[in-house]
């Protein structure tokens, strides 16, 4: 077995766990978590679903290099060091902002420390990342930013798959928090449910259905995109968010981070109360990880 192989077939299924709270049980909502913040101590998440198939094929073209971007705080760069130095791959990051280095925060120190390459560039040079490929990324396997691409869609459609033999009742509603799209893209391409979206930048509807379909060959019609909670942009963080991840946690006993996780699950708290979900449906809800990235407040 090659080392690809090893890392992500020794996976379990991670649990689906029902979230028990008396929110949901008097509304006669049961609201499912899907626990894949437990996939891997250092790839979690959705970040291991996306980069499983992209590995294998840059195994099977026999690349010895992988080449990522990301900005400061990204999940994908910390994901695509760990899992670069667990199965072999040298790694290249490239990262937004010239004035950053591999000490400034923990996400970049930890990839340092997994023996990821990293480069420094500015904001303009960022915006073409074709070219800095280019320039940069000779004989390398290229993961995009956010690392969605085709087969990063292969990977987490296997999350439904793993639901489906996990719950055998059906579903109403998958939910998912939204960066690049890739993971969103993955649930709609293998669910029969509707899929619920919540961004976690400021974007409109179109743009983010953009972002997902560019991926897929389907139709609009299953996807829901919910624009009200991103708490004022990528990365931002209110009052009421923290409030609300702080009662959650102790409420539940499952984390939740600040930049995507926490905000899905503040819109899906929020639409409940507004009546958005009828008594007897089963809402599941995309546990993305990202833990590693979650700030001490
Ligand atoms: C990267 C990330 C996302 C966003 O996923 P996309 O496929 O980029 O939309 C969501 N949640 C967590 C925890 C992440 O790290």
């Amino acid at each position: 077995m090659g080392r690809v192989a090893a890392f992500w077939e020794n996976t379990a299924q991670t649990p689906l766990q029902i979230v028990e709270d008396p929110f949901f049980i008097e509304r006669g909502i049961k609201l499912y978590l899907k626990r894949d913040d437990l996939i891997h101590p250092q790839v979690s998440g959705n970040k291991w679903r996306k980069l499983k198939y992209n590995l294998f094929e840059a195994e099977k073209q026999g690349i010895k290099t992988l080449m990522t971007f990301g900005g400061a705080y990204s999940n994908h760069i910390a994901a695509v060091a760990a899992a670069g130095q667990a199965t072999g791959f040298d790694t290249i990051g490239m990262i937004r902002g010239e004035e950053l280095r591999a000490d400034t925060n923990p996400t970049l120190r930890f990839a340092s420390q997994c023996g990821m390459k990293l480069l420094f560039v500015s904001r303009k040079d960022y915006r073409n990342k074709e070219e800095l490929a280019e320039r940069h990324g000779a004989g390398c396997y290229i993961i995009p930013e956010g690392g969605s691409n085709t087969l990063a869609v292969k990977g987490v459609a296997e999350v439904v798959t793993e639901i489906q033999s996990q719950l055998r009742t059906p579903v109403d509603y998958l939910c998912t928090s939204l960066g690049t799209g890739g993971t969103a893209a993955g649930l709609l391409s293998a669910s029969k449910a509707k899929v619920l979206v919540f961004p976690s930048l400021k974007i409109k509807v179109d743009e983010a259905k953009q972002m997902i379909f560019q991926h897929l060959s389907m139709s609009e019609a299953k996807a829901e995109i919910i624009t009200d909670y991103h708490f004022g942009g990528y990365g931002k963080v209110t009052e009421e968010l923290w409030q609300f991840i702080k009662t959650f946690e102790i409420q539940t006993h499952i984390p939740l981070e600040q930049v995507y996780t926490g905000k899905m699950m503040f819109g899906i708290y929020d639409l409940v109360k507004k009546g958005f979900f009828k008594r007897g449906q089963v809402i599941i809800a995309f546990h993305t990880g990202g833990l590693q990235g979650r700030a001490v407040f």
